[in-house]
């Protein structure tokens, strides 16, 4: 019999696990021909997810749990629940039915058909702050058209794999994470499915606004250098310019004479071209921060408790 594993990042759960857990399991227990194991992530919470997840694996023999040294966020939680994953399948939900589970049996249907991967996408945003849609749309926009990968919009982690296309996930072994990415760039036959957005069933979202901001510039960052190139162009333009304005002078000095007003033009272009040399040194500093951070190689997570059979070494990489 086939297995999967059902991945649950879970990072302060403790209000919404159990109507997760009656629903991914009353769903998974009418599905027949395969086997499913439960991979809990405990994020580092702070409240008492952890408890709520040793409780079920007490009462359960399909239930693994790992928890975190600390809160990790939810690229290394998803992680480290493929890495640990030993199942034909692996399907990564969200602990707070906004993935419904109740789409495995669809995915399931994608790979006898044949597919490596199936993905469940969001119809609409609806019930999605506005400002963050709003946000959220540009961003794809732009991702979509400077990076080598495509990202199509509302395109999530709720997906399940074939062992293939999870063992080319775990292999990309980047320190900073950015799942939509590397969920295109390992390619593979993809099924698209639709579901519509349901909001959280309770509990608060663990995103702030800044959170996303800074996972968005990750994800230009780790799948695009267009920005190098934005700063190489502006650089090469600007000397251009100064290059036709530096004639202009020159013959306007030799053919009226020196003339010293040119303060106000003088002011402007040196903090102009100040800012732009400030902006690309910062696009610089991105991607070496980026470089110092994966030379560094360190663990992607860090294991504090499990119930894991044979726990892997949490510190090779590689
Ligand atoms: N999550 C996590 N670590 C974090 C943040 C979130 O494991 O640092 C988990 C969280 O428990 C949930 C999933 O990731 O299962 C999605 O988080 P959330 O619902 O807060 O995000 P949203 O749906 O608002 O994008
Ligand atoms: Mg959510």
């Amino acid at each position: 019999m086939k297995k999967v594993d059902i991945i649950v990042p879970c990072f302060n759960e403790s209000q919404v696990l159990d109507l997760f857990f009656k629903e991914a399991y009353g769903v998974v227990s009418k599905i027949e021909n395969y086997s499913f194991e439960f991979i809990f992530i405990d994020d580092g919470s702070s409240d008492n997810t952890l408890d709520i997840l040793k409780e079920y694996s007490k009462k359960y023999n399909f239930v693994r749990y790992i928890s975190f040294s600390r809160n990790f966020g939810k690229e290394s939680a998803m992680y480290a629940g493929l890495k640990n994953s030993t199942g034909d399948f692996a399907v990564m939900l969200d602990s707070d039915l906004q993935h419904p589970p109740r789409l495995i049996a669809d995915m399931l249907k994608a790979m006898e058909e044949g597919y490596d991967c199936c993905s469940a996408n969001r119809a609409t945003r609806d019930g999605d702050p506005k400002l963050r849609t709003f946000f959220t749309r540009r961003f794809y926009n732009l991702v979509n058209k400077i990076s080598e990968v495509d990202m199509p919009d509302g395109a999530g982690d709720f997906r399940m794999m074939n062992r293939k296309m999870i063992n080319a996930v775990i292999a990309m072994s980047e320190v900073q994470r950015f799942s939509k990415g590397i969920l295109s760039w390992v390619g593979f036959k993809t099924k698209w499915i639709k579901f519509e957005n349901v909001e959280r069933a309770a509990g608060e979202t663990k995103w702030s606004f800044w959170k996303l901001f800074k996972y968005a510039i990750d994800g230009v960052t780790a799948f695009s250098t267009a920005p190098l190139k934005l700063a190489s162009i502006l650089g090469i333009f600007i000397s251009f310019s100064a290059f036709v304005y530096l004639i202009y002078i020159v013959i306007k000095t030799i053919v009226m004479g020196i003339d010293s007003p040119g303060y106000a033009s003088l002011i402007t272009i040196v903090l102009f071209i100040g800012g732009i040399i400030i902006f690309s040194c910062g696009i610089l500093g991105e991607y070496i921060a980026k470089i110092y951070m994966e030379v560094k190689n360190r663990p992607i997570y860090i294991i504090r408790d499990s119930n894991l059979d044979e726990e892997k070494d949490d510190y090779e990489k590689k």
